[in-house]
């Protein structure tokens, strides 16, 4: 325990001669603890960047204060908070740390009867019980009150557009010289959201107020647009008048920004974006089409984005979080009033088609694949084999789209969902992927940081064609972005989405990867059902465009490209951390892959998966097991895998000799898609043991 003695004589605390007694400002802090200390709700570690050991699951130390004790604010700085710690001031509870992972100064208000003459004694702790590893400190400790505190020096901003020189939506971002997230003075209005160190604005101007100090001010607009930044330092008492431009730096011309997931605390009842900080968010990311999507709820955002004057930046969309005992499904859109979809329903054939048959319904989304929700993961070992895509628990994938990226709920292996589709489209099933945000909050998680981009005409955001954009999701027109926009042209005429033809002996596509100037890739990938067959290191612009040759395949086969760079941990776009994370270490990684594009080789005008594939050659083998191994040597291993998949369900005994044998002596991309197969196969045996 450590304890530091401070004294009302060391605050500077002037009155103002005449003026009665209002403060001077300027108050100066009274330092209670200097450095930063890692704590940890249990001896357990949470994440690799701590060290091993933590001080413990509470932080104390004491204070003194001589003279009569006054009101005060407690300026806390806290970084990796996810779990709920409460501030004690002599035991009596004066707050909360922040429940946000980011680096920020909380502020408390602390009542004069919480604090005494004398000795004073300060604890944050935490009673959880699952691993929460956060740093506190600096804490510091000022007698002016909180609403006179930030609001010493008032800043004006005003941002443009490089371009068209108009005021434009945008996000402030305000930290200190600690790279915190610094308290704003101010509250939300229709044009404003406010929370720690954010300020959104709809209309390109913001005034709010800050204790006097240094500060940096980022101006920025989502993905597409550069970032403009500058120093301030601001006086008591003064006014600052700040003007920044950022111009939009990706080409994303013909393809509109979509987030398919997007949640209001107004009527989810968890996070903390109202609807009205929602349209201010929106407008400040650039989301061209957000779909809302609270839990079993149909939300029109079109009142209120007319009123707060926003509607020219989106067209808002009714979708609906259809939320069950197992599984999250996103559906739209929906027409304004029709009854929702019955979300006590378990059995996904009776579910699925109804959200289909919907009136207007296109897209249903299976949301969230790998996160637990009420006990039951879609993706758990127990209830789907990850090579082939079965499911075991005699479900059909019959949704149309899948959240591949959820940047709310991080994966530990940003790759992970990516890898689950290629292996449901492989399996025969026909789904688009899909990038979101599942953002509940004004900072926490970031609206429209996970984003779809559809091909559609996006001239004029305020009058998006829904009906057209939500059948060019539901087909596949898509490219799913989180910092990067990655695009792919096979032939000069086929994208993402598309059927090409393969007529000639050798392909080209032709990619390009697009990003601010703040974000860098770093690779670009081609994969063919599901396995990489082409990376090239991205060093320098140059490579952010080229063109691969790809001889024919031998069969049919579908196409994605997938870009990769360094994720972001700055303040003003941080990546959240997983959200259920199965590992200590975590490397973000900003992302983009184009939808399917399938390579029609047979000529039939059709394409045909690798699975139904398998099934061709599994029916010419008649149940003759080396017939079938030989029949395997024109396919690839996405076929192999689900060769494997039927045979197994036919004949069980793809571990038993002989049969592991004879796939153990094949091809190698035989031998490795049986190998796949039965390892995942394996897995899943015994998590349905272990969770019956
Ligand atoms: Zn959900
Ligand atoms: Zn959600």
């Amino acid at each position: 325990m450590k304890s530091f003695c401070i004294t009302a004589l060391a605050i500077c605390f002037c009155w103002s001669s005449g003026l009665g007694p209002t403060p001077a400002f300027a108050a100066d802090w009274l330092v209670i603890e200097a450095n930063r200390h890692h704590l940890n709700t249990v001896p357990q570690a949470e994440w690799s960047w701590f060290a091993d050991e933590s001080e413990g699951s509470q932080f104390q130390t004491k204070f003194q204060i001589d003279g009569e004790p006054t009101a005060g604010t407690l300026l806390i700085r806290q970084a990796d908070v996810r779990l709920t710690w409460r501030v004690l001031v002599n035991g009596t509870e004066v707050g909360r740390l922040q429940r946000d992972e980011n680096d920020l100064i909380q502020s408390l208000s602390v009542p004069a009867n919480a604090v005494r003459q004398g000795e004073n004694e300060l604890v944050i702790k935490s009673t959880d019980k699952t691993a929460d590893d956060i740093q506190v400190g600096s804490i510091r400790w000022s007698v002016v009150p909180a609403e006179t505190l930030f609001h010493e020096a008032t800043v004006n901003v005003h941002v443009t557009d490089i371009g068209s020189k108009q005021s434009l939506p945008c996000r402030l971002t305000i930290i200190d010289q600690d790279g915190s997230l610094v308290p704003i003075g101010g509250a939300s209005t229709d044009t404003l959201a406010i929370r720690t160190g954010v300020v959104y604005t709809s209309t390109g101007h913001a005034s709010f107020g800050l204790a006097a100090g240094k500060y940096r001010i980022y101006a920025g607009r989502g993905f597409e647009y550069g970032s403009s930044q500058t120093s301030i330092s601001v006086e008591p008492r003064s006014t600052k008048e700040i003007s920044l431009s950022i111009g939009r730096q990706v080409n994303t011309d013909n393809w509109v920004a979509c987030d398919t997931h997007v949640h209001t605390v107004t009527h989810s009842g968890h996070g903390d974006a109202t609807v009205a900080e929602r349209m201010v968010t929106l407008a400040g990311e650039g989301i061209e089409l957000p779909i809302a999507t609270d839990h079993n709820k149909q939300i029109n955002y079109q009142p209120d984005a007319e009123r707060q004057n926003v509607r020219q930046f989106f067209t808002p969309v009714i979708g609906n979080e259809v939320t069950t005992n197992f599984g999250h499904f996103n559906a739209f859109p929906f027409r304004d009033g029709v009854p929702t979809p019955d979300h006590t329903e378990t059995d996904w054939d009776v579910l699925l088609p109804s959200i289909r048959n919907t009136p207007d319904v296109e897209v249903v989304i299976l949301n969230h694949g790998r996160d637990v929700h009420r006990g039951y993961r879609p993706f758990a070992p127990e209830n789907f084999n990850a090579a082939s895509g079965d499911s075991l628990d005699n479900r059909k994938f019959s949704f149309n789209a899948m959240e591949t990226l959820n940047s709310g709920a991080q994966q530990t292996d940003p790759l992970e969902l990516f890898h689950d589709w290629m292996t449901l489209n492989n399996r025969g099933w026909v789904i688009t992927p899909i990038g979101s945000s599942d953002s509940h909050d004004v900072n926490r998680y970031i609206v429209g940081q996970g984003r779809t981009y559809v091909r559609t005409n996006d001239k004029d955001p305020g009058n998006i064609d829904v009906g057209k954009a939500c059948r060019d999701i539901r087909d596949g027109h898509v490219i799913v972005s989180a910092g990067l926009f990655v695009n792919a042209i096979v032939d000069d005429r086929f994208g993402p989405g598309d059927l090409v033809s393969a007529e000639k002996s050798e392909l080209s596509i032709r990619y390009s990867v697009d990003c601010p100037e703040w974000i860098h890739p770093d690779r670009v990938t081609l994969f063919q059902n599901g396995i990489p067959i082409r990376t090239t290191e991205i060093q320098t612009t140059d490579d952010r465009t080229g063109t691969w040759k790809i001889a024919r395949p031998k069969h049919d086969v579908f196409w994605t490209v997938l870009a990769l760079g360094p994720g972001i941990r700055h303040p003003s776009w941080p990546i959240a951390q997983p959200y259920q994370p199965d590992s200590r270490d975590w490397t973000p990684k900003v992302l983009s892959f184009t939808g399917a594009i399938r390579v029609d080789v047979d000529g039939d005008q059709q394409f045909t998966s690798a699975r139904g594939l398998a099934e061709k050659l599994c029916d010419d083998a008649t149940g003759d097991f080396a017939a079938l191994i030989e029949s395997l040597k024109d396919y690839d291993q996405a076929v192999a895998v689900q060769a494997a998949s039927l045979w197994q369900s036919a004949h069980s005994n793809l571990l038993n000799e002989p049969a592991r044998s004879a796939w153990q002596a094949a091809e190698p991309a035989c031998r490795e898609g049986f190998a796949r197969f039965a390892k995942a196969w394996r897995e899943s045996q015994i998590a349905r043991v272990e969770n019956p």
